[in-house]
């Protein structure tokens, strides 16, 4: 198999070893393809299961076990892993009832070693970056891209440049993005204004841009559907809700996917349904207005991850909707809350934008778009512990958006009460 880098809208192609991020004819965005016989399926996913018996890191990597089907890296000598994939799949019976669904499949991405689904592309994209002998690398984040960059460039031994948005980043995220060792940078400005400084940057050459317009992330990240599909017994779900922000995962799930159905790996294909916050929906709007280009937003969430009015990625994740007749929907700061809320009392904990996955299928299930035998994956996209004062302030009843106060449905307070025995009784019983 070759790997080669072709356009999105030309017929342009470029070599993986040029250092690219647009088309040079068009400017448009770059997708890693393959030539080269079609691997077999069965066989193939044989070799995949029987890597899990294997100790070598690519083997115990949830993401270059599967470098069969992103096979753009010319050796293994240059995999940085952190063993990174390998998230569980659990079952969310509460919030299973609530959408009055029999059952449902809950993927937690955030069990990664940087605590978020971007460790999955950043092992492929930093892996590249070795390849190509870069050494620093660079990245605009809305925290967890900073996060995992700053971890996986630390292994490789490069240096790693950060721009983030000044009060706009969960606290855990950025403890790591300079625990890692990071050269951390706080603009004044938006997210979208520090990934166009990047875009910049990146195409002076100095460093290399680890962001998801990066296509080499985007193969790391097809990993999260193998995964998903060979814990299923390669059983594919009827729908698969995410969320988006700066679309490179829908975009990657989408990519996966049509290979995957391609080479006979899965029939038929799953639909994607992509859910965004109200106050960051610029790919909401552009579907449902049916609108020829995206119109950019001055995005506005509590779930920081997802606050992005400007994704770059947003054609490849138009393109995954078309392949797997997907949707996208939008969802209130309150629908976030409560239904990260109620995922906790499963026993499972993310972080907001993570919860914007369930109020969607929470709201699908009010529009009666939905049947009790669906089989429907939710994807979580980052740690609980990525943002505990949101959390805390939730169940204090504290929580607000641009001033206006949201109530709390599952709140659960903290009872102050005095070092005393009885008092402890009478809270026990
Ligand atoms: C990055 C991120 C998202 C958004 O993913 P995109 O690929 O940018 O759409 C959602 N949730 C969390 C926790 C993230 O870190
Ligand atoms: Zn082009």
């Amino acid at each position: 198999m070759s790997a080669y880098l072709q356009c999105i809208s030309c017929p342009s192609k470029f070599r993986v070893d040029e250092i690219l991020y647009h088309c040079t004819r068009c400017g448009d965005l770059l997708d890693v393809k393959y030539d080269g016989p079609a691997p077999d399926p069965r066989n193939l996913k044989l070799t995949f299961q029987n890597r899990k018996l294997s100790p070598t890191p690519e083997d115990q990597s949830g993401v270059w076990r599967f470098r069969d089907l992103f096979p753009f890296l010319g050796s293994m000598t240059y995999v940085v892993s952190l063993r990174e994939g390998n998230t569980p799949l659990w079952n969310s019976p509460r919030v299973a009832k609530r959408a009055g669904l029999q059952q449902l499949t809950v993927k937690h991405l955030g069990m990664n070693p940087t605590g978020s689904f971007k460790d999955y592309g950043m092992t492929t994209a930093i892996s590249q970056a070795k390849a190509l002998g870069m050494q620093t690398v660079l990245c605009a984040s809305t925290g967890n891209t900073a996060a995992s960059m700053a971890a996986y460039a630390a292994r490789a031994g490069m240096k790693g440049v950060v721009l983030i948005p000044q009060g706009q980043i969960a606290l855990g995220k950025l403890a790591q993005a300079i625990d890692y060792g990071a050269r951390v940078a706080q603009i004044d400005g938006s997210f979208d204004e520090a990934m166009l400084l990047v875009d910049e940057l990146a195409r002076e050459g100095q460093a290399y841009l680890l962001n998801s317009l990066n296509p080499f992330r985007l193969e790391g990240q097809k990993a999260i559907v193998m995964e998903l599909l060979e814990q299923r017994g390669w059983r594919p779900p009827d729908r698969i809700i995410l969320p988006g922000g700066n679309l490179g995962n829908c975009s990657a799930f989408g990519k996966a996917l049509k290979e995957l159905h391609e080479m006979k790996f899965i029939n038929p294909l799953p639909r994607l349904t992509v859910v965004q916050a109200e106050g960051a929906n610029p790919f909401a709007r552009l579907v449902h207005q049916k609108a020829s280009a995206l119109q950019p937003l001055q995005a506005s969430t509590l779930a920081t991850a997802i606050q992005i009015g400007n994704p770059v990625s947003w054609k490849k994740a138009r393109r995954a909707l078309e392949w797997t007749q997907g949707d996208v929907i939008d969802v209130s700061e309150k629908e976030i809350a409560d239904a990260r809320a109620l995922l906790a009392q499963d026993g499972i904990g993310c972080e907001p934008a993570s919860a914007a996955s369930a109020a969607g299928l929470l709201k699908l299930s009010n529009e009666r778009r939905l049947k009790a035998s669906d089989d429907i994956v939710l994807i979580l996209t980052g740690h609980q512990l990525k943002d505990p004062e949101y959390i805390v302030k939730y169940h204090a009843g504290d929580l607000s958006h641009e001033g206006k106060h949201i109530a709390s449905q599952f709140r659960n307070v903290i009872h102050s009460v005095p070092a005393e025995a009885g008092a402890i009784r009478k809270l026990i019983s």
